[in-house]
């Protein structure tokens, strides 16, 4: 069976009404996936498509703007479903026609971030399974210690996977050390969004502030702040709606680059090239501050 057939045929049972895509559309912008907007001649769905092994990765995206959505914090698209098919994966969302965002709906943004990381999980840090951060895949085991789950899981899970593409870091072994040390702080569990750069941030027509695209998992809320902060920045009104919300704690800029060598270390394994000398820097900072 064609994908196209099984996906309308999957939109149909959901819905409980007749889906027949009349219009396909490729959507660009996204960096894993093929995506397409679908429509008959009243509804549209976002889709996305890729190899039949890469299903447990919509099978975990879906799962986590479940988890944001039932927050009822901020806008994710709802996921309807998820399968392979004729040798494909495929993941359905809501289609959402994205707007544009003024200074109040970046402020709104900040405000709804901050309402989704007071989500707190009883068994601490990690998620109930694992999931990936762009292709590479990303372990969540429920650790009590936030320390030791970022050094363990974040970390020490990137160096070795650099290791293996023939990138070998000074001071590697010095930083896991001290990194538990480093993020020793009163630190609450929190549901974070996980990859939160900005091409995962957007607003609806009428400025809704919508976050897509997550590495979902419950850790400390600073690393989607940091996140937020490596590719240039959010506008100014995002950081003062956070703020005015849940202000950030003492120690946070430290941090925020030990934070963000994740996400570093994460595009050298996936891309390679300047992001070596990028991660060598951020190792040599944070073991600087101890
Ligand atoms: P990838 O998983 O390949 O990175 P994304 O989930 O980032 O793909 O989606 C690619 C692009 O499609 C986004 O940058 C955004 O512009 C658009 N998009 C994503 N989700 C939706 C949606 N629910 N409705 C409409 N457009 C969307």
């Amino acid at each position: 069976m064609s994908v196209w057939i099984e996906i309308q045929r999957n939109i149909s049972q959901v819905q409980g009404r007749e889906f027949v895509v009349c219009d396909r559309k490729s959507v660009g912008g996204g960096s894993i996936n093929q995506a397409y907007q679908i429509s008959d001649s009243q509804h549209s769905y976002f889709v996305k498509l890729n190899q039949a092994s890469k299903v447990a990765m919509f099978e975990a995206e879906a799962a986590g703007l479940k988890e944001m959505h039932a927050s009822q914090s901020i806008r994710v698209p709802k996921p309807l479903s998820w399968g392979t098919a004729a040798g494909q994966s495929y993941i359905i969302l809501e289609w959402i026609p994205f707007g544009h965002g003024d200074t109040q709906a970046w402020f709104a943004m900040g405000q709804q971030l901050a309402a989704m990381h007071r989500q707190a999980h009883d068994q601490g840090f990690g998620w109930h399974q694992n999931n990936t951060i762009g292709d590479t895949p990303q372990r969540n085991p429920w650790t009590s210690n936030w320390g030791e789950f970022f050094t363990e899981h974040r970390i020490h899970y990137q160096l070795q996977l650099a290791q293996r593409n023939g990138g070998h870091f000074r001071q590697g072994d010095v930083l896991l050390d001290q990194s538990p040390a480093l993020l020793a702080h009163p630190v609450t569990s929190s549901l974070v969004h996980g990859d939160l750069w900005s091409g995962n941030a957007a607003f609806s027509q009428a400025g809704e502030p919508i976050i897509l695209d997550p590495a979902t998992y419950y850790g400390d809320r600073e690393v989607d702040i940091a996140m937020t902060e490596l590719f240039g920045g959010f506008p100014p009104a995002f950081y003062q709606g956070y703020q005015e919300t849940w202000p950030l704690a003492e120690g946070y800029q430290q941090r925020k680059i030990l934070y963000n060598l994740y996400h570093i270390l994460n595009h050298f394994n996936l891309f390679g090239g300047g992001y070596a000398s990028q991660a060598q820097r951020m190792i040599e900072q944070v073991v600087a501050m101890v």
